[in-house]
């Protein structure tokens, strides 16, 4: 059975990420930092064999146990998903250093320790995939999330990157762009704001979740093992 690890599954598009590939058959490794319980009540629907680990992406030791817990407990590892995501907006002006240094810290740093640690275990493997969550503000920046839309250009740039140095050993690397999607992180903007990005999607809707899902899903299935530094948008054609 194929194993894929999922970081930041707690809810939203991780969330519907496992669902997605547990319905595809995967046994899963399933990442959170704080929210135990509502990863407990997702993987009680999962008809997969599934296990839930603890830590912080952000920090390298943590980020090790993750992939090296995944391994040890399924002896393989054939897709890694990064997925675990903040957003701390503000205009620059009033942006503190703290502020920019975590959304790196989590969004940038945390996808560079996954690979890096999953990277050793595929190159040995000699396959796996490895999916980027990036957003399409890292394409057309975003007046007030600069720290995000910065952390998000990284992952396309990285996503590209490590495409190149894996692709001899049958690794692919690939990142997904979402619009605006339906979760806890785009509840937070204001209803004007909301409004307004409505306003710029040709299909004239938010996006849910399982869009983001059904995209991995393909990409993490042998249908999608030609493409490899590919950027994906799933937008509703709002960065057409
Ligand atoms: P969300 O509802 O806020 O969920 C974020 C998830 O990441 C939670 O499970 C959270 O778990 C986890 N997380 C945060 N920091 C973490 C860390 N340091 N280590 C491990 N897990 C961590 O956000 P979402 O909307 O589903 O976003 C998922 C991804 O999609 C993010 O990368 C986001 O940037 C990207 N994205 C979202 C949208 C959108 O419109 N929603 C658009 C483009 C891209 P804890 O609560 O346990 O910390």
């Amino acid at each position: 059975m194929k194993v894929a690890i999922v970081t930041g599954a707690s809810r939203g598009i991780g969330s519907a990420i496992a669902s997605a590939l547990a319905k595809e058959g995967y046994n899963l490794v399933l990442n959170y930092r704080n929210s135990r319980e509502e990863l407990e009540a997702l993987a009680n629907t999962l008809t997969t064999e599934t296990i839930l680990v603890q830590g912080d992406v952000s920090n390298f030791k943590e980020a090790e146990n993750i992939i090296n817990t995944a391994k040890s407990t399924f002896g393989q590892i054939d897709l890694l998903v990064n997925n675990a995501g903040i957003t701390k907006d503000n205009l620059i002006l009033r942006m503190s250093e703290a502020d920019f240094d975590a959304v790196q810290n989590i969004n940038l740093k945390g996808t560079f320790n996954c690979t890096k640690h999953v990277s050793r275990i595929m190159l040995k493997q000699r396959f796996g995939k490895i999916i980027n969550i990036s957003s399409i503000v890292g394409i057309t920046g975003n007046a007030g999330q600069s720290n995000y839309a910065a952390s998000k250009a990284g992952i396309i740039g990285f996503t590209k990157s490590i495409a190149r140095e894996l692709a001899s050993r049958n690794i692919t690397v690939n990142a997904i762009a979402p619009g605006f999607i339906q979760t806890k992180m785009s509840e937070a903007i204001s209803e004007e704001a909301k409004q307004a990005s409505l306003a710029n999607i040709p299909l004239g809707k938010f996006g849910r979740p399982e869009d983001v899902a059904d995209v991995v899903a393909f990409l993490a299935s042998d249908k999608a093992n030609y493409i490899t530094g590919q950027v994906i948008q799933v937008d509703g054609g709002m960065a057409i």
